[in-house]
């Protein structure tokens, strides 16, 4: 049996070798973007593996999940990201642990989110999920209800509003994430000139295992990836 130690080693090198690629292909810095691994299929000490291979993003798409490795001292060393849904009755306990939340899909969470984070006195940073497959299956802003909800972002004090989230659509072709993907980056260039001063949303958290390399070549400052980075462990 390998080590699983060295084969998460071997796994990060491969993803990084790959998104150093792509992001050549498209012109951009390797630097440009930032690998996020999502822990969520393992336990905290398959995950301490994870940072241990240098990985410090780590990602957890169900809170209770984020609440408790977030606790667990040799993971203290992470930057955690919430990539799933938020309920509003979940947001205290999850602010603890200061993500970065990348799921805020509705204007109700995204002012809850501001109200306490405002009550603990603290600073949390966001990502507007879009659903740009349009799969009613899926969570998200559609465009329209953004451009409303763009020219107000100034008011959310305490929820700084860094960027926009997506997911592909199922069908798993190359072809649809990169239309999916080229969508966000519209949606955020037109958005971008109708926010307040000081909300940019220069980040775009899209790709996952599947589809990565083809959402760096549309722009991706964020990528989430799970699956790819366990390969191998059985
Ligand atoms: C699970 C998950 C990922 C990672 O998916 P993989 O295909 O395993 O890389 C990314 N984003 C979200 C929102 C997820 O739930």
């Amino acid at each position: 049996m390998a080590d699983p130690r060295q084969i998460i080693a071997d796994n990060v090198a491969r993803v990084r070798d790959e998104m150093a690629e792509a992001a050549a292909a498209a012109g951009r810095a390797a630097d440009s973007v930032r690998l996020i691994g999502v822990s969520k299929y393992v336990d905290a000490a398959t995950t301490e593996l994870l940072l241990a291979a240098g990985v410090r993003d780590l990602g957890e798409s169900r809170p209770q999940q984020l609440w408790d490795k977030a606790a667990e001292p040799a993971l203290a060393d992470a930057r955690w990201h919430l990539v799933g849904h938020l309920q509003r009755n979940k947001v205290r306990r999850t602010l603890q642990a200061s993500p970065v939340i990348h799921s805020v899909d509705s204007k109700r969470l995204l002012t809850a989110i501001n109200d306490e984070a405002a009550a603990a006195d603290a600073s949390i940073e966001v990502l507007l999920e879009v659903n740009c497959s349009g799969e009613s299956a899926k969570h998200g802003f559609s465009a329209e209800e953004l451009r409303e909800l763009a020219p107000t972002l100034g008011d959310f004090d305490h929820a700084r509003v860094l960027g926009l989230m997506t997911m592909a659509a199922r069908d798993g072709s190359q072809a649809t994430a990169g239309a999916n993907f080229a969508a966000l980056r519209t949606l955020r260039d037109e958005l971008h000139g109708v926010c307040p001063p000081g909300v940019s949303l220069a980040e775009l958290s899209m790709g996952m295992s599947g589809d990565f390399p083809v959402a760096i070549a549309e722009g991706a400052t964020m990528i989430r990836v799970g699956s790819r980075l366990f390969a191998g462990l059985g």
